[in-house]
């Protein structure tokens, strides 16, 4: 049987969770690769040229990474608001931290919105806020490394989720703001990272090559504890931003070089990375969700159906014993009820009663086990006596619509193996809808059966009548439970039939455009053991 495609219950379902594939360990292989190789061409070469300043270029890189830096923060809190791990609440508060430190950044940075800055001249703060972003994430990011082994106390955080992301966001705009305040403030009395408005002094060189060890730290412990996507991706992350850090000072040395603008191209990709990894992992779990909630759905369909297919084939069996009960009851009463009573005709119609009565007995056994798929003892047969059979069940019904019969059985067939009354039960519904198709038909009423071998293995039977044929277009529809045209119908009967006789390792088909009518045909294997 085909498993439902649903998630397993044990997959754990975020990128913080999720241990990473191969594929995707190679794909972040070669992204780290790639940034090393621009890394060996841009310091090689380009970037020392010292290209043309300008002034847009920091507002429209500065809102590019803030938006990038936002978004994954917002969805890496909502990480945090399924798992309730410190170590997610870490990350997330990192990318909010560089996504505000931006801000200052961009409204101090000299010429991107006023030509001094927005927020006063500070030729020193600019840099020293850049430089706090560039030691922030790296921080973060050990945090993030470094309580991800702890037991998160799940507990501490019930209820109180949005408190903590509240509160987190609060800390970190407030941390965001004072630093802000002393940089601009305490200006003059910074180290100096500027020589003027363009060239960095030897000691932001020092401080680049320290923010670069920071990174590399961080890298080493992501390398050492890795275990999840989000861990692969936090290293690609980490390592462009140490590339960024040194492209930004050291080649060209003065801010508008050549590398300067690479570096800040690699700022951006490392904003972008999480974010995009973030975004195609929730787009598969939600693609993952949507299966598993239509194969529940599906599954719960077929649960109910299942349901209704037994109370409906109960219905359908039990419906032609109870007319023939009522029937033959009526009958008797008639006789009895005569001025002198015909007792053996009333007798007569008593004893066809006591038969159908052991039929529907037999039929309600038969229908539970069939749904309990219990096997039923299966004996040898031979099939025209299981035809005959069908032929005594269905004979009132025959006369009463004064149908003609024509068998035509080769008395030399080979036996079956099979249930009598299941194979009975086949050949009266057969015949019970071939009763119906000409019961409103004006033309000739003949109901033909045949027995013959099949393949040389299998022995066909076939029903034909000569009614009102298939509805156009249902050919393919009438083996469905619950498929009827009928107004009285339950759509069970052949359902039934063909569960039956796949049962049997036969098959069942209809061939409607033969003639008027139709023609149903079964096969069901020879008996092995009486096969000559
Ligand atoms: P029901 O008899 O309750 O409708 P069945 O499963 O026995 O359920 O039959 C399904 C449908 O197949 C019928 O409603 C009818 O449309 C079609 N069908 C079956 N047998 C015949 C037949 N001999 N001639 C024409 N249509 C038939």
């Amino acid at each position: 049987m085909m498993k439902p495609d649903i998630m397993p219950e044990d997959q754990p379902f975020t990128l913080s969770t999720l241990p990473p594939g191969r594929a995707q360990k190679r794909l972040a292989l070669a992204v780290m690769l790639v940034f090393l190789g621009a890394l060996f061409i841009l310091a090689g070469g380009l970037s020392n040229i010292q290209l043309r300043r300008i002034d847009s270029f920091v507002p429209a890189y500065g809102m590019a990474m803030f938006v990038n830096d936002m978004i994954t923060a917002v969805l890496l809190f909502n990480q945090f608001a399924i798992l309730r791990s410190c170590a997610i609440l870490a990350i997330s508060t990192g990318y909010l931290f560089t996504a505000l430190m931006l801000v200052p950044w961009m409204l101090v940075f000299p010429g991107a919105f006023a030509p001094a800055g927005l927020l006063g001249t500070g030729l020193q703060s600019t840099d020293w806020l850049n430089a706090l972003r560039y030691a922030g994430f790296p921080t973060f990011v050990i945090a993030y490394t470094l309580l991800k082994g702890v037991n998160s106390p799940k507990r501490l955080w019930e209820g109180s989720v949005g408190a903590t992301i509240l509160s987190s966001v609060a800390m970190t705009s407030a941390v965001v703001c004072s630093v802000t305040v002393l940089a601009i403030v305490g200006d003059a009395y910074l180290p100096r990272i500027m020589l003027d408005p363009v060239h960095f002094s030897t000691f932001a060189l020092y401080l680049a090559g320290c923010l670069i060890l920071w990174n590399a730290i961080a890298l080493t412990l992501l390398w050492i504890r890795q275990r999840s996507v989000l861990d692969l991706w936090l290293m690609a992350v980490v390592c462009a931003y140490a590339i960024e850090i040194y492209l930004v000072s050291y080649p060209g040395l003065a801010r508008f070089s050549a590398g300067w603008y690479a570096g800040r191209v690699f700022g951006f990709v490392s904003s972008i990375l999480v974010l995009i990894v973030l975004l195609h992992e929730i787009t598969t779990l939600y693609a993952q969700l949507h299966r598993a909630v239509l194969a529940q759905r599906r599954e719960r369909e077929a649960r109910l159906m299942t349901g209704d297919a037994v109370s409906a084939s109960i219905a359908h069996e039990i419906k032609q014993p109870l007319t023939t009960i009522k029937a033959s009851a009526n009958a008797g009463l008639n006789w009895l009820d005569r001025g002198e009573p015909e007792l053996d005709r009333a007798r007569d119609a008593l004893r066809r009663v006591v038969t159908a009565g052991d039929r529907a007995d037999a039929l309600v056994e038969n229908i539970r086990t069939h749904f309990r798929m219990g096997v039923r003892p299966r004996t040898s047969l031979d099939i025209n006596d299981v035809i005959r059979g069908a032929l005594t069940v269905v004979g009132d019904k025959l006369r009463t619509n004064r149908i003609a019969v024509r068998a035509d059985l080769n008395e030399r067939l080979p036996r079956i193996r099979g249930e009598q009354i299941q194979l009975q039960q086949v050949l009266v519904n057969l015949i019970g809808n071939a009763i119906d198709s000409m019961a409103t038909e004006d033309g000739e009423r003949l109901l033909s059966i045949r027995s013959e071998v099949h393949q040389s293995r299998y022995v066909m039977v076939s029903v034909q009548d000569t009614g009102k044929g298939l509805e156009p277009g249902t050919d393919d529809r009438i083996f469905n439970p619950m498929f009827t045209t009928k107004e009285d119908g339950m759509g069970m009967g052949l359902a039934i039939c063909r569960s039956i006789i796949g049962a049997h390792e036969g098959e069942i088909s209809v061939t409607p455009d033969k003639g008027p009518g139709a023609i149903f045909h079964f096969t069901v294997p020879f008996d092995p053991g009486s096969a000559s």
